[in-house]
């Protein structure tokens, strides 16, 4: 029975000493914090050389941009599962999918046979990361936000499924406090841009982004 009483909401990380001292982990467990889940999905627990249905079968982390993954998976067998080829075999495409969820923080490949430094959070998981900051109780403890510009994409709402077209926008929806991040993807932006508050403006891996237009040197012919 709850008495009427209210129930307050209260949530916290906790991270032991051994590991705080790696950046990745912070970042992860802010990434759970704000609804991100392992790239393996609920198969966390499982490490390598361990059976049962999580060392075999990939659960879903919900993101559309990650690829099937398992703790216990070389970057061979994570091409293998996704892509039925050997790692050195991929596209270029398929092999930065791949890198995406060996390197990603929300995974566990800092263990065996991976060991990879984990800095990766992919645009998926970046929007499900903004999405989550607009929780009510979410919005109090974060103060930036990350914003898409793809100039090949006229939507409006900033979000890496429906980008802003212009950078223009993107520093106008930014926060005028400061803290936000930008992420252009590959093009030229033909814009002539004021930034009136503090903000990033990246690129994403995907390619160079450039802004303004580019001089034309005009060829001035003699009489
Ligand atoms: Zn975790």
């Amino acid at each position: 029975a709850t008495n009427g009483a209210k129930w307050k909401f209260r949530d916290s990380i906790v991270i032991g000493a051994y590991s705080v001292s790696a950046g990745w982990v912070q970042l992860h467990e802010l990434g759970h914090y704000f609804d991100l889940r392992h790239t393996q999905g609920d198969r966390g627990v499982t490490l390598p050389g361990q059976s049962g249905e999580g060392y075999t079968n990939p659960g879903d982390d919900e993101i559309e941009d990650t690829v099937a993954d398992l703790p216990s998976w070389s970057r061979n067998e994570i091409a293998k599962h996704n892509f039925s080829v050997k790692y050195e075999k991929l596209e270029a495409e398929q092999r930065e999918s791949v890198d995406d969820v060996a390197e990603n923080i929300m995974s566990y490949h800092f263990l065996k046979p991976v060991n990879a430094s984990l800095r990766r959070l992919t645009e998926g998981q970046l929007d499900r990361w903004t999405y989550a900051t607009l929780d009510v109780f979410r919005q109090k403890v974060c103060d930036g936000r990350t914003w898409f510009v793809d100039r090949q994409t006229p939507c409006n709402e900033g979000t890496s499924t429906y980008p802003y077209d212009s950078v223009q926008l993107a520093v106008a929806s930014a926060n005028d406090n400061g803290g936000d991040i930008i992420l252009l993807r590959p093009g030229e932006y033909h814009e002539t841009i004021t930034i009136n508050k503090p903000l990033t403006i990246r690129a994403t891996r995907k390619g160079p982004a450039s802004i303004g237009t580019p001089f034309v040197y005009a060829e001035i012919s003699a009489e």
